[in-house]
């Protein structure tokens, strides 16, 4: 197994995630990896959602100033494009300043950088410190096929894909990047095309500048689209997930999670419950809310369902009220929680299905847990990697168009139900999550990336 130790000097790996949840707990699952390794972590953090520096004492943690960022989370391609233009302009002189001051002090310890990790929408970020000779890693949090669709963007604005001119197109296959369909793109508002174009081109140049692509997912998963990437890509590749069961890091949560809920799930028969989330960012209308709470009582199934603050958008954050008679419908069968310990939610032996946002982060969760999904996406990534589930790797189905209770209550029934099509995906949720186990395994796909990557690391 490669370590860190290189001629007796101890090496310091610096990393600076994007400040959203999904991006921070993959961030810190890969630095558990390598402090696992012998690297010593140093996490560069602006203030907004900052990480709880307490629960990662062997950690250093550097705060950088971001002035001028919009101060609420995003929730749709516009907001998250502000705040990513923010973060690098807001940073870049701040973290220029810090990085230098570090590099000072490790002058004068027994330990050199070895090289800065961020995310792959940092560019500027990576910029400084290769500016101040510090090599560079790009952790893009998203699919291999997801980054592939971003180095073809150009192609596909050249050749009118996007933007989207009508709605009537969405379901026009994508030929050149099969299984997309034009609707599964990552796409904006027709007047922001040009912000979401440059935005992503910057994601594709922060990879290509530097010594290697991180990706938080498994050969089996996504085998040709991982191959595509390597044969185009000058730069190394490195699936490394995933990361979560790799690395089992100290919690990154950014909200107290309500761990009664596994007590609540440990009574319940085996593959009985429908776990309900969309993810940190996503937000809903208040008539989605109510179609998803009917369609969710009527399917008469035990379900857990976290209704995150905030989530309903025009409600006040604090508090969510569900329509009247849903309580009394669902009573003793359902828990509502406002955020809860996903993983091991997933993992637990009485859940049956997941509907989820398809968030990367959240859909690779549910691969590794083995079960199915019922796929309502909202934005950016999430319609490609909802296509992904239901087309590709049949393991799940999607409810497109209006959100209305009779639909939610058949796509539950088919995902839960004792026959065909449930029945097969079931089946194919099993074999996914014994391949991702495989891919961690001794000599497995990712457990032999993730030691090349430690070796990249101390030549560094
Ligand atoms: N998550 C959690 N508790 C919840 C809901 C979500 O801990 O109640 C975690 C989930 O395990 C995942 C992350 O939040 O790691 C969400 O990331 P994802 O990429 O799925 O979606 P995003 O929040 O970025 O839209």
């Amino acid at each position: 197994m490669a370590t860190a130790a290189a001629g007796g000097r101890r090496r310091r790996v610096l990393f600076f995630p994007l400040p959203y949840q999904g991006h921070i707990n993959p961030m810190f699952q890969l630095a558990g990896l390598l402090h696992a390794r012998g690297f010593s972590i140093t996490v560069f953090h602006v203030r907004f959602n900052a990480p709880d520096a307490s629960a990662h004492p062997a950690y250093d943690f550097v705060s950088v100033p971001d002035d001028g960022m919009p101060a609420d989370s995003p929730d749709t391609v516009q907001a998250t494009m502000d705040h990513i233009v923010s973060v690098n302009r807001a940073c870049e002189a701040p973290f220029r300043e810090r990085l230098a001051a570090l590099l000072e002090r490790q002058r004068a310890r027994a330990e050199d950088v070895a090289c800065l990790v961020a995310d792959s929408h940092l560019l500027t970020l990576l910029g400084v410190a290769r500016g101040l000779g510090v090599p560079t890693l790009a952790l893009r949090l998203g699919s291999a096929a997801c980054f592939r669709c971003l180095t073809a963007f150009p192609m596909l604005c050249d050749k009118g894909y996007l933007p989207v001119q009508e709605s009537s197109q969405l379901d026009a296959p994508v030929v050149e990047l099969p299984p997309y369909r034009i609707g599964d793109l990552p796409a904006s508002s027709a007047a922001a095309h040009g912000q979401l174009r440059e935005v992503l081109s910057r994601v594709v140049t922060a990879v290509t500048t530097s010594s290697g692509l991180i990706l938080d997912t498994f050969d089996a998963l996504e085998a040709d689209e991982l191959a595509a990437l390597r044969r185009d890509l000058a730069v190394p590749v490195f699936d490394v997930g995933p990361l979560h069961k790799l690395s089992p890091a100290a919690s990154s949560s950014l909200l107290r999670q309500d761990r009664g809920c596994l007590d609540w799930l440990d009574g319940q028969p085996p593959a009985s419950v429908l776990y309900v989330s969309f993810g940190s960012l996503a937000s809903v209308s208040a008539s989605d809310l109510v179609e998803t709470a009917w369609g969710i009582a009527n399917s008469g199934r035990p379900f857990l369902w976290v209704l995150r603050p905030g989530l309903v958008r025009g409600a006040p954050p604090s508090s969510i009220s569900l329509p009247d008679g849903f309580d009394a419908a669902t009573r003793g069968r359902g828990v509502v929680v406002s955020w809860a310990p996903q993983e091991e939610v997933l993992a637990h032996p009485a859940v049956g299905g997941f509907w989820t946002h398809c968030g990367w982060n959240s859909t690779l969760e549910g691969v590794c847990a083995g079960v199915p999904m019922l796929c309502r996406p909202f934005f950016a990534d999430q319609m490609g990697n909802a296509r992904y589930v239901d087309h590709v790797w049949r393991t799940g189905v999607t409810i497109d168009g209006e959100l209305q209770r009779g639909k939610v209550e058949a796509a539950i029934s088919t995902l839960m139900g004792a026959g065909e099509p449930g029945a097969g995906m079931r089946r194919r949720a099993l074999e996914l999550k014994n391949s991702a186990a495989a891919s961690i395994g001794e000599a497995g796909s990712s457990s032999v990336n993730v030691d090349m990557l430690v070796s990249l690391i101390q030549s560094m």
